[in-house]
């Protein structure tokens, strides 16, 4: 069997300058629950594996004004959280239904971010709340929105030597509802075959959309927003209409491809149905936290 150095620094300072020493010969792990089949695979054979387990630094949740999460904080942690299931339901909603308990008690967020699977089910809600990417390398910290984070399937604009260290999120607005919806053929384990997450806020009447975001999983080769459906919504009246409408310009935005959970017509209408469908669950999350 091939050895490897494993590494397990305890801050984040101590992390980098294990990758920097490293070079593209280092890979970080957190969970592990993607990057073992990788390796298993020979997809990756790396010579050290730098553990971000023990770096506390980077295993939070706190409200700030808005809402910071560190990367290697596990899904679990997110699912039992009663201010995520309360706050950020769209975040409950992804992380409830990741893998198994299981997989949610190794498995972070910020794996599923890095590994960057069109199908990463945490990635349509983190750029739908307008995430922000924290990442510290050799050069020092950079912030970068959720929406350039992706290049394409596997690939992120992480360079070698950097981390991503949080998830910074922005207070939403008032009257907002937001929701994530995971179509997969079966109830049990299994990944999207199209993730939608939609957030809606409204004017003092509830029914007059002041904001809308759209964010797609498995529609295009990397996580996207729905912009024009976005901006068609925001000024209009919500009806079901209105929220027919928006699906049918979503799906025409999306470029989905054809694989084994999915063709490309069959995800590109129910980017078409689950935007509404989606959309009518944050109307009424809203309505039910029109106080806050
Ligand atoms: C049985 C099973 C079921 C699954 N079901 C789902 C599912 O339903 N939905 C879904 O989206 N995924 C699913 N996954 C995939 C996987 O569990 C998730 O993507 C998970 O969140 C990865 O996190 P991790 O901590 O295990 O990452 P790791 O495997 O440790 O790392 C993944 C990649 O990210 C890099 N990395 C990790 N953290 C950082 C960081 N902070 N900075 C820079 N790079 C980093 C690693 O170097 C590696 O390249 C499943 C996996 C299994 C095995």
């Amino acid at each position: 069997m091939r050895t490897f150095e494993y590494f397990k620094p305890t801050t984040i300072a101590e992390t980098l300058n294990l990758l920097k020493e490293m070079g593209d010969r280092a890979r970080v792990i957190a969970g592990g629950t993607d990057l073992m089949i990788q390796w298993k695979k020979r997809l990756i054979s790396p010579d050290y594996l730098v553990s971000l387990r023990n770096v506390s630094e980077m295993d939070f949740v706190r409200l700030n004004g808005g809402l910071s999460i560190g990367s290697a904080t596990r899904h679990r942690t997110l699912e039992l959280s009663p201010m995520i299931r309360r706050d950020f339901p769209i975040i409950h909603d992804a992380v409830s239904q990741l893998g198994s308990v299981q997989v949610r008690n190794s498995a972070t967020i910020g794996g599923n971010l890095c590994n960057a699977a069109p199908s990463a089910d945490t990635a349509p809600p983190m750029i739908c709340l307008e995430a922000n990417a924290v990442i510290s390398g050799p050069n020092g910290e950079k912030t970068i929105p959720m929406t350039e984070f992706f290049k394409g399937p596997g690939k992120t604009i992480l360079q070698t030597g950097e981390l991503l260290t949080r998830l910074d999120i922005p207070q939403p607005l008032p009257r907002t509802g937001m929701a994530y919806w995971k179509h997969t053929r079966r109830k049990a384990m299994d990944l999207p075959i199209l993730g939608v997450a939609v957030l809606l806020s409204f004017e003092d009447d509830m029914k007059t959309c002041a904001r809308a975001r759209i964010g797609l999983g498995v529609a295009a080769p990397t996580p996207m927003r729905a912009y024009e459906a976005e901006k068609f919504l925001e000024g209009r009246v919500i009806d079901h209409d209105v929220l027919a409408k928006a699906g049918e310009i979503a799906a025409e935005s999306a470029s989905p491809r054809t694989t084994i959970r999915g063709s490309e017509w069959y995800r590109r209408d129910m980017v078409r149905v689950l935007v509404k469908r989606t959309a009518l669950l944050c109307v009424q999350r809203a309505r039910g936290a029109k106080s806050t």
